[in-house]
């Protein structure tokens, strides 16, 4: 089988005017932005996914991207899977750790208040989810996509978590408009806190980077393996 058997779609949170969550380091005044972040780490899995799987960015520069683009390129290219990377954000200064997120429907108060951060959608771009499209949607893709995101939160926890003294805040559902639109397995992951200090520091350093960015390649590959079904032919 060719190594292009299996198509990724990497997707670095926001983009140009969207900035996406924004913090400072105390003493600076210089803005770090979720965009920013997003983008390097999601590089970084590109980079190192290249060799094994067909892998796509939705955008390798600082520029706005909407979600239709978004979509519409996972489309495109037939994408397996859908991986989108983004920083968290929360006015509690104390809140730390990494989630994971793959579409479903829920209850969860917490999780709303991240997806109302996620969920903005950028100036101009009409709204264009409906409950029953996403319904289906949830329906044939839950499955794939907590094995996704189960096999990329075991691989950020054993090399990430401990190393980067981190809190693991789990896999959970979440109901976000760019997984809903890209129709496939996919999941959300927030690596990290830039509205806390102590993580925010972290999260600009190469070692966490190189880090996180390893572990999510070694939670795709380990998913994708588990996908190979033989090739049968009819004719
Ligand atoms: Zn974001």
């Amino acid at each position: 089988m060719a190594a292009t058997a299996f198509t990724v779609l990497i997707d670095p949170g926001h983009g140009g005017d969207d900035t996406g969550a924004k913090s400072k380091m105390t003493g600076s005044e210089k803005q770090i932005l979720e965009k920013d972040l997003a983008l390097s780490i999601s590089k970084k899995v590109y980079d190192k996914l290249k060799p094994f799987h067909s892998v796509y960015l939705t955008r390798s520069i600082d520029r706005n991207v909407t979600l239709k683009e978004r979509s519409e390129l996972a489309e495109k290219i037939k994408a397996d899977i859908f991986v989108s990377i983004h920083l968290n954000s929360a006015p509690s200064k104390d809140s730390n750790g990494v989630e994971i997120y793959y579409l479903d429907n829920h209850n969860d108060v917490a999780v709303k208040k991240v997806e109302n951060l996620e969920n903005i959608i950028v100036a101009g771009e009409e709204q264009q989810i409906n409950h029953i499209l996403t319904d289906l949607i949830i329906q044939q893709t839950v499955d794939q996509s907590k094995l996704l995101a189960s096999s990329l939160d075991t691989s950020i926890k054993k090399g990430v978590v401990i190393k980067h003294k981190m809190k693991n805040r789990g896999v959970r559902p979440g109901l976000f408009y760019v997984l809903a639109l890209a129709k496939r397995p996919g999941v959300l992951i927030e690596v990290g806190f830039i509205s806390n200090q102590e993580e925010l520091k972290k999260l600009q350093t190469e070692s966490f980077q190189t880090d996180m960015s390893n572990a999510i390649v070694e939670g795709i590959l380990k998913f994708s393996r588990a996908q190979k079904k033989p090739k049968v032919s009819l004719f």
